[in-house]
């Protein structure tokens, strides 16, 4: 879709009309050049306009601007949203799609809720401000509303974690790729030498933060395995891996919550679950994506839906008692009735959790780069599953706890985490709510740094592939040192 965009002196103003813009449609174009689609901007000192010309007809919508700031960031930023409302109207008017989450195209809603609730604002003001800012809807703000509420019941002390971390540890390797997975994650079959020099280079980096972590009298709130699927090594490995954790990690039998995440149902043995007992493993992931096995031969998961559900049985029965399910919705080939179907299929096991989330083609994946090859569901029909996820959680006793939004997501919509109340993953609500570093152990680990004083974020990656990361573990950790060493020198804490 192209679009002439005329009146833009500010070329910064761009980015939010594409934002806006591709809300409505796949990948819009903006150009300067002649074309059927266009849109005329008139800015001032009082007020944002914009005339959309389309088939022959004229859209138009303007933005008052109550007071223009001084400053000159503040200033861009009451412009920017000027613009993205006028925007969101035209193309409102045009396509006739109401955009549940208004000119909010940030991926933490939530966050915003907590910013009110930390201002003190009482649940009115906040309700007015999110409407009235970002044009979201009731419904969602509701949404956004319990989530909160939950995540403050299990975590109390949320606002007061500043000065402890959340430990992520990716193990980058998978039985095979998956068609939409853009995530640090390489086949195993073959590769075991390959896989010994990984955990050693992981070895070392857990054993120095975690040295960093005791002097510095840092506690750790929760620890996360992701990847790739950490269950991918064998047993052996595993019973290392968690009893240097132990060895090396501050006070880890205190440490709120140890997540591993199984994900793929081919990867699990009894040996594996004997040694996730044995460590004290909190709760784990298995996930079936979806329960037509056409569908996951699609997307190139080669498990089969038995195998998901005997391995669900598996763990139950060997003591796993809080075990998260992922499904998706927008699968390729998939619509309301298999969806409904991974429903019914997703009764008879009624994990503690499930994590819903919505298709997003997300640019380096196999899917996005052959995007015709698979057909999706519309956003009419997508949001129609969502709603299923909702009154199926909700029949079930289920409550929503956390909820993140992706670009390029199919219908726009969003991934919401549902649990049975009190078995809420703690990392998820660390990782979303950004209310503590997340320190980023392994390949392609991402650590976020967050100054306890003033909540900056600073992001940090490491390598993402096995090969660079065996390469420059050691360099990399000592980066990751210096950076707490910046936001939590005992100087700086102890004078607080
Ligand atoms: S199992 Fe998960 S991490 Fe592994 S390839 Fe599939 S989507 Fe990616």
């Amino acid at each position: 879709m192209f679009i002439q965009i005329k009146g833009l002196q500010d070329e910064k103003l761009i980015r939010p009309v594409q934002l806006i813009s591709n809300l409505f449609f796949e990948e819009t174009t903006l150009t300067d050049e002649e074309n059927d689609l266009v849109m005329a901007f008139t800015i001032t000192e009082l007020k944002a306009s914009v005339v959309f010309f389309a088939g022959g007809n004229e859209y138009t919508s303007s933005w008052m601007i109550d007071e223009l700031p001084e400053e000159e960031k503040s200033r861009r930023k009451v412009i920017k949203n000027a613009v993205s409302h006028v925007v969101l109207d035209v193309l409102t008017q045009y396509t006739g799609i109401t955009q549940n989450w208004g000119v909010l195209t940030g991926i933490r809603p939530t966050k915003l809720m907590h910013k009110q609730n930390q201002a003190n604002a009482d649940k009115h003001e906040a309700r007015k401000h999110l409407k009235e800012t970002y044009m979201i809807s009731d419904d969602k703000i509701t949404l956004m509303e319990r989530i909160v509420e939950r995540q403050l019941t299990m975590v109390p002390d949320l606002y007061d974690l500043r000065r402890e971390v959340s430990v992520y540890i990716g193990i980058p390797f998978c039985p095979t790729k998956c068609a939409y997975c853009t995530f640090p994650a390489f086949a195993i079959q073959g590769k075991q030498g390959r896989v010994s020099s990984f955990l050693s280079g992981l070895h070392y980096e857990m054993e120095k933060i975690g040295d960093w972590l005791k002097e510095n009298k840092v506690k750790i709130t929760t620890v996360y395995y992701g990847g790739g699927t950490p269950t991918s090594i064998i047993a052996q490995e595993m019973d290392e891996l968690y009893e240097h954790m132990y060895n090396v990690f501050p006070d880890a039998e205190k440490i709120r919550e140890i997540t591993v995440e199984a994900g793929r149902p081919d990867t699990i043995t009894p040996e594996k679950l004997d040694v996730l007992n044995k460590w004290n493993i909190d709760r784990i992931s298995i996930n079936p994506q979806s329960y037509t096995q056409e569908t996951l031969r699609a997307i190139g998961r080669h498990h089969t839906v038995e195998e998901t559900i005997e391995k669900f049985h598996l763990a139950r029965k060997m003591g796993m008692n809080n075990i998260n399910m992922d499904l998706i919705i927008g699968l390729p080939g998939e619509g309301t009735a298999e969806f409904q179907h991974t429903l019914d299929e997703t009764e008879k096991l009624m994990p503690e959790s499930l994590t819903v989330h919505t298709l997003s083609f997300k640019r380096a994946s196999e899917m996005t780069q052959n995007r015709d090859k698979y057909k999706v569901a519309g956003r009419n029909e997508a949001e129609k599953m969502m709603e299923m996820a909702e009154k199926w959680t909700e029949k079930h006793g289920y409550v929503p706890y956390y909820l993140y939004r992706q670009k390029n997501i199919v219908g726009n919509l969003e991934n919401v985490g549902y649990a049975v109340p009190g078995q809420e993953s703690i990392y998820n609500i660390m990782i979303m709510e950004e209310m503590q570093t997340i320190i980023g152990i392994g390949c392609g680990a991402a650590s976020k740094f967050i100054d306890p004083e003033t909540g900056k974020i600073e992001q940090f990656a490491n390598p993402k592939d096995p090969k660079s990361y065996n390469d420059r573990f050691m360099e990399f950790t000592d980066k990751k040192i210096e950076k707490l060493n910046k936001l939590f020198q005992s100087e700086k804490i102890t004078s607080r």
